[in-house]
Formats: C-alpha cells, sequence, structure tokens
C-alpha cells in the first residue's frame, strides 16, 4: 500500500467519541515505550504524527489515525510492563478492554513485543487474549535494530518452541531503519480489506 494521505482523527476516551464512518480499524497494542509510535510514524512516512516520547505510560487516549480515507490505525494506551500474568483483566486499562470487547469495525491487532526483551507476564497474557478473541493478529518485534540477525533468529526459534506461541505470524520491525515496514504496512491494508 502506498500512503497518500494520514491525519490524526480524535483521541477518544469513551465510545461516543469514536469515528462514526464505519472505516476498519487496526489497533496497535503494546506496553509503553515498546516503540508504537514510532512504529506508526514510520509506516505513515511521517516523522511525528503520532507523539514518541521516552517518558512511559503518558497517553491514556485512543489515538485515531485515518490513512487513505480507507482505514484507521487506532493507537491504543501502553500498559505496564513490570505487572501482568495469565488474568489480563484490569492490566490494559478500561479504555482499552470497553474497545476490544466491544467494536464492530475492529478487523485486527498488530501487537508489539520489544526485541530486546520478549513477551512480558502481560504481552503474554494479551497473546492468550487474542488467540481466543481475534481472527486476525500479528506479531511485531520491536527495536530489531538493537540485535543481531543471529540474536533474532535464536530468539524466534526459542518463541515458536513455546507451546503459547506456536504457529502464530511474527515479523521483526525497526523504526530507526526501515526494517519490516513493508511487511507491516501490507498486512494491515490486506486485513483492513479481507472480508
Ligand atoms: P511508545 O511509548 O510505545 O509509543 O514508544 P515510542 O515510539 O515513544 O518509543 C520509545 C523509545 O524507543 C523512544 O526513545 C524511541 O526513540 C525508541 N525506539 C522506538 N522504536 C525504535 C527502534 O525501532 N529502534 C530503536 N533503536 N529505538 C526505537
Amino acid at each position: 500500500m502506498r500512503i497518500r494521505s494520514a491525519e490524526f482523527v480524535v483521541g477518544s476516551v469513551s465510545e461516543s467519541d469514536r469515528p462514526t464512518d464505519g472505516l476498519p480499524e487496526i489497533a496497535f497494542s503494546g506496553r509503553s515505550n515498546v516503540g508504537k509510535s514510532s512504529l506508526i510514524n514510520r509506516l505513515v512516512q511521517r516523522k511525528s504524527l503520532a507523539r514518541t516520547s521516552s517518558t512511559p505510560g503518558k497517553t491514556q487516549q485512543l489515538n485515531y489515525y485515518r490513512v487513505n480515507d480507507l482505514l484507521y490505525l487506532v493507537d491504543l494506551p501502553g500498559y505496564g510492563y513490570v505487572s501482568g500474568g495469565k488474568q489480563l483483566r484490569g492490566e490494559l486499562g478500561k479504555r482499552t478492554e470497553a474497545y476490544l470487547h466491544n467494536n464492530d469495525h475492529l478487523r485486527a491487532i498488530v501487537q508489539l513485543v520489544d526485541a530486546r526483551h520478549g513477551p512480558s507476564a502481560t504481552d503474554m497474557a494479551m497473546i492468550d487474549w487474542l488467540q481466543a478473541n481475534m481472527k486476525t493478529f500479528l506479531l511485531v518485534f520491536t527495536k530489531a535494530d538493537k540485535l543481531s540477525r543471529a540474536k533474532l533468529d535464536r530468539m524466534f526459534k526459542e518463541l515458536s518452541g513455546q507451546d503459547r506461541l506456536a504457529g502464530l505470524s511474527y515479523t521483526p520491525f525497526s523504526a530507526l531503519t526501515g526494517a519490516g515496514r513493508d511487511d507491516v504496512l501490507d498486512w494491515v491494508a490486506a486485513a483492513a480489506t479481507d472480508r
């Protein structure tokens, strides 16, 4: 997909202020500081459409970006890194939970995991939830430029051997170099247009 337009539409804090034009939504989930804003900016080739910051947990709203008047990228609030477990309830925040459980336009989720640390307990709980509830999701390993190819390959091999992660689709990504950008964008476009 070629980006023709990308604009911030709303920072949603309740169901009533979500867009009503019915365009498909692809949501981006991950812990604070995982590189979500950087990934969105890189996808749409705009330096600062989504705010990036090294201060974790700053935004608690759901930010909607309309792309090519075709779909929304929905930036979900980042969740905590340390807490979490099998029980996801309460970890994601009220707004994210309300969004995930009550949304006719949500087509797919891109779940971000920091490549240096691998999935946190909350990431794993989220991945379990995705497997149970979402037909379509992709795991993206961010900041891949910080690891050698050999280390990345070793991590993917290790993860695919784990029962809870076997058979899932994942891809490495670097907002710094752009590696993985076209793959993620094409996946997003396909997920938004497939019915
Ligand atoms: P968010 O809280 O998930 O939106 O994370 P940000 O996009 O604000 O990124 C958090 C920090 O990680 C910032 O200091 C970014 O510059 C850095 N960062 C994000 N993506 C990458 C990446 O692909 N490579 C490297 N080296 N740093 C990154």
